[in-house]
């Protein structure tokens, strides 16, 4: 995206946000950009995010990226929630302790739920804990808040339901017994996703850039340690991207030698419409991200209608198995990347909403 220094609002037009809220707070040294995407389908939910933007315009252009994904990871997964987001721009002067946290837990609270915050890279169960002083519009709290904790096992195990559903599509069978599968990131999601494969027989390779990362896997898993600079395009059956975004770029969509792609990362597409399109004349599989990846939103989500529980997050989880299959079907119908296909049905689900406001479709 373009630099953005003047005609803000025509850019919030582009891209159709609702209201974009910038915090300053001299005294903590807090800068921080919450971007309410849309609230079609209830408040909008997203994490809160700390990161050394080089300038201003990045902060924004990425909480109005972020946000706005959001809306359709949500929208897509059938919960009725907005989507929403939030950065801190980090400034290595200001001090972020529980005063700066709980300033920033005053904004939050300003937008009386219409904004609910969650945690994020650079966020962590102990900024909640201080945000949550100040208001209750949070999610992803720690489980002696009341709150349903670690969002990773329930995202891990949509990526996994997910990856079953896209191997049937490639192949008529979701077995993943004796199934090639290259994990690209052993961190939170990705270990989870590992226990999974490795109880139903899959052969796994794994690269990682942290080397104890993977020895947590090595030393309960028998899998092979690949080169992180070969494991995207080397000869597997499935490709789980769960690291880093934009692995599939120009550069490495000519030499993927695998059948699908389905991983956890979020924005795995460098350029959602050419990088789809590639992928798919390529004859590869691409589950989308941000469907796959919804079981920490899911959670969240369970959490903030109340009586936590996680068979009620599984329940909602379980679905990203057939969804995957319509967005296959529709991609192929309509000539379009599943990606794009996974678009138009959740804005879909919105337009819906918008025209009645009263039942969340
Ligand atoms: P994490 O930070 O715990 O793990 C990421 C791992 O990737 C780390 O071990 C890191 O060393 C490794 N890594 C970084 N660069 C790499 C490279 N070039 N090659 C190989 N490995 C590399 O993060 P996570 O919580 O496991 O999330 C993984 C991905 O899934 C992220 O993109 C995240 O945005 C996305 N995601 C996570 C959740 C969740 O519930 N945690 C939910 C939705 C999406």
């Amino acid at each position: 995206m373009n630099p953005i220094s003047t005609n803000l609002f025509s850019h919030l037009e582009l891209t159709n946000h609702e209201q974009v809220m910038f915090c300053h707070d001299k005294e903590s040294g807090l800068k921080a950009i919450i971007g309410i995407h849309n609230t079609a389908l209830g408040p909008a939910l997203g994490g809160t995010r700390v990161w050394k933007y080089s300038n201003e315009s990045d902060a924004l252009n990425d909480v109005l990226r972020l946000s706005r994904g959001m809306t359709f990871k949500s929208s897509i997964s059938g919960i009725n929630l907005g989507g929403g987001k939030a950065v801190i721009i980090d400034n290595p002067n200001a001090k972020k302790d529980e005063k700066f946290w709980r300033r920033y837990g005053q904004f939050v609270n300003s937008l009386n739920g219409l904004y609910i915050t969650a945690e994020d890279v650079g966020t962590s169960t102990k900024e909640i804990e201080y945000i949550f002083e100040e208001t209750k519009h949070v999610a992803g709290k720690p489980f002696h808040l009341g709150g349903s904790g670690d969002p990773s096992p329930f995202t891990a195990y949509g990526v996994y339901v997910a990856m079953k559903s896209a191997w049937k599509k490639a192949t008529g069978s979701d077995s993943l017994q004796g199934i090639k599968i290259a994990v690209q990131g052993t961190g939170h999601v990705g270990q989870y996703l590992i226990d999974h494969l490795m109880s139903e027989q899959a052969i796994v390779s794994i690269a990682d850039i942290n080397q104890s990362n993977i020895e947590l896997v090595t030393k309960k898993h028998k899998v092979a340690v690949i080169d992180p600079n070969q494991i995207v395009t080397m000869d597997t059956d499935i490709y789980a991207p769960c690291a880093l975004g934009a692995t599939l770029n120009e550069e490495s969509i000519p030499n993927l030698q695998c059948k699908v792609i389905a991983g956890a990362a979020n924005n795995q597409l460098k350029d959602e419409v050419k990088d789809g399109d590639a992928v798919m004349k390529r004859g590869i599989l691409y589950a989308p991200d941000f469907l796959i990846n919804a079981g920490g939103v899911i959670n969240c989500y369970t959490e903030t209608i109340g009586e936590y529980s996680k068979e009620k997050t599984i329940a909602l989880i379980d679905p990203i198995y057939n969804k995957v299959q319509e967005i296959f079907d529709r991609s192929a119908k309509e000539g379009i990347n599943p990606q794009q296909a996974a678009i138009a049905i959740a804005q879909e689900r919105i337009n819906k909403a918008n025209m009645n406001p009263q039942t969340h479709a």
